[in-house]
């Protein structure tokens, strides 16, 4: 039996409109029907626009009949994360502060996808202000995740997992601080990679903790995420942490040797992971080695230390970047304050969430005079060790092969503990702090069905080869072919 159309991949669907087997018209309509008929219990979208969708659709589908077509990407459905702008459409972090917002720009990653011709359909849900592992920060309710409905899809970008996973977008884009694209791409089965910090524009995302943030893609195989890296990144002067860096053919390089030095950091395979998710990345440590790779463990002796550096970093930078959110510029008002004071404080009192007030608090107290040289700059100095460990590992091996999250996904509303939550970033949070490229792809499944995400670190801005080595897996295994039945 032949693939259904919403779980085609975005590089055989560019192939059939090429073709002109398919319209983009058509895409677009099979998946607005789906999405009508899943929405209900999966929950992936904050807002969606239909009538836009189509009518960008057809604008595709006039070009490719003038034989202007922009290449893969024209016509293709590819929701966004909703902490990306996009003129004209609701913004809102998943957060009440920004519940009527709507974006008078487009973030230069949006410009980009419209400029290759693709479909922008909806705002996907995610944790608010990115700050979460399961979804369930968010102010409009939970994602589900399309594998078990009674589970979290994974945090931040569960949104733009869960909408992936259940066949209503083709691609989408999600923002990766600590994890938040590879470990709801390893809980939902995708592939997503978060870009070397400075590979991919951040004008126009939403500011969680600037050092840290990157876009990056979520795609069903290595050649779809490829296929959408090429088009969102590259040197950008309206963000001045963009790197000026060449972007390669991603795509074409998934055909080039890929590099075969692989590093098994050990401290990412201690206490706390899962039997399951255990043996699946061993045997994938196994495939490499059969395959002729020079596979050998290495260490990164201040993993450690990962969780509580970025719980510094990121909140201190949370602090200072969400103190625009006033009442006064933007976002929610209060309508009970009595002077310019109350103002800030009532409106920033009833438009955030617990779990963004927790993270202001703890990065006021971290930058607080007394108190940041014991804490921020410590944090930073530790960041830079940490950074350190992997370019060491990397004189000695190409890339570095690890879980992506100690556990698959979990009960909605099992995890009702802050910490219990935060220590699901172990395996993904050096990579922010070291500002490396890092993808996470299916490698199995537990015995319950729960897709399980293996991790590939790479080298900074060596994001073809890291794709090369991801491709070489998913060539010889059938993981990312299976889909949910909803
Ligand atoms: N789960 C981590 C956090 O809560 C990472 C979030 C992210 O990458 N945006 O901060």
């Amino acid at each position: 039996m032949s693939t259904p159309l919403p779980f085609q991949s975005l590089a055989t669907l560019a192939a059939r409109l090429e073709r002109r087997e398919l319209s983009a018209v058509e895409l677009m309509q099979t998946l607005i029907a789906r999405t009508e008929a899943l929405e209900p219990r999966v929950h992936a979208f904050n807002s969606r626009d239909a009538t836009d969708a189509l009518t960008q659709a057809a604008a595709s589908d006039a070009r490719r009949a003038a034989g202007q077509a922009r290449g893969p990407l024209d016509g293709i459905p590819i929701g966004l994360k909703d902490v990306i702008a996009v003129t004209g459409q609701p913004l809102t972090a998943s957060s009440k502060i920004l519940e009527n917002f709507v974006s008078p720009y487009d973030a230069t990653v949006t410009r980009k996808l419209k400029d290759a011709g693709a479909v922008l359909w909806g705002r996907l849900g995610c944790d608010e202000f990115a700050m979460g592992s399961s979804n369930e920060n968010s102010a409009f309710g939970p994602v589900a995740n399309p594998w078990d409905l009674t589970r979290v899809p994974g945090g931040s970008s569960g949104g733009s997992a869960a909408a992936l996973a259940a066949g209503e977008v083709i691609a989408s884009l999600g923002s990766d601080t600590g994890g938040s694209i590879r470990q709801p791409a390893a809980l939902c089965g995708l592939v997503g990679l978060k870009p070397t910090y400075g590979l991919v524009s951040r004008y126009g995302l939403v500011a969680y903790a600037s050092s840290l943030d990157q876009i990056g893609p979520f795609g069903r195989t290595t050649e779809d995420v490829a296929l959408v890296l090429r088009a969102i990144a590259g040197h950008d002067p309206l963000d001045s942490t963009s790197f000026k860096a060449d972007v390669p053919d991603y795509r074409a390089a998934l055909a080039a040797p890929a590099p075969h030095r692989i590093g098994i950091p050990k401290e990412y395979f201690g206490e706390g992971l899962d039997p399951e998710i255990g043996a699946a990345v061993e045997a994938a440590v196994k495939f490499y080695r059969d395959r002729g790779c020079e596979v050998k463990e290495v260490s990164l002796p201040h993993t450690q230390y990962c969780l509580d550096a970025y719980y510094v970093i990121a909140t201190a930078e949370a602090s200072s970047n969400l103190a625009r959110f006033d009442g006064v510029r933007y976002g929610h008002r209060s309508k009970a304050a009595t002077d310019a004071i109350d103002l800030y404080a009532k409106s920033r009192a009833e438009g955030f969430g617990a779990e963004v007030k927790r993270r202001i608090i703890l990065g006021t107290y971290v930058l607080s005079s007394g108190y940041y040289d014991a804490y921020y700059l410590r944090a930073q100095k530790v960041r830079t060790l940490i950074r350190r460990d992997f370019l060491r590992a990397f004189e000695q091996v190409d890339a570095l092969l690890t879980p992506t999250s100690p556990v698959p996904a979990f009960k909605l509303g099992e995890k009702v503990d802050p910490l219990a939550m935060y220590l699901l970033d172990i395996y993904t949070i050096g990579v922010n702090l070291a500002g490396l490229p890092a993808a996470s792809v299916p490698c199995g499944f537990t015995r319950a069905g729960l897709p399980i995400g293996l991790q590939l670190i790479g080298q900074p801005f060596r994001e073809a080869d890291l794709l090369a080595l991801a491709h070489i897996y998913e060539q010889a295994h059938e993981w990312h072919a299976r889909t949910p039945q909803i």
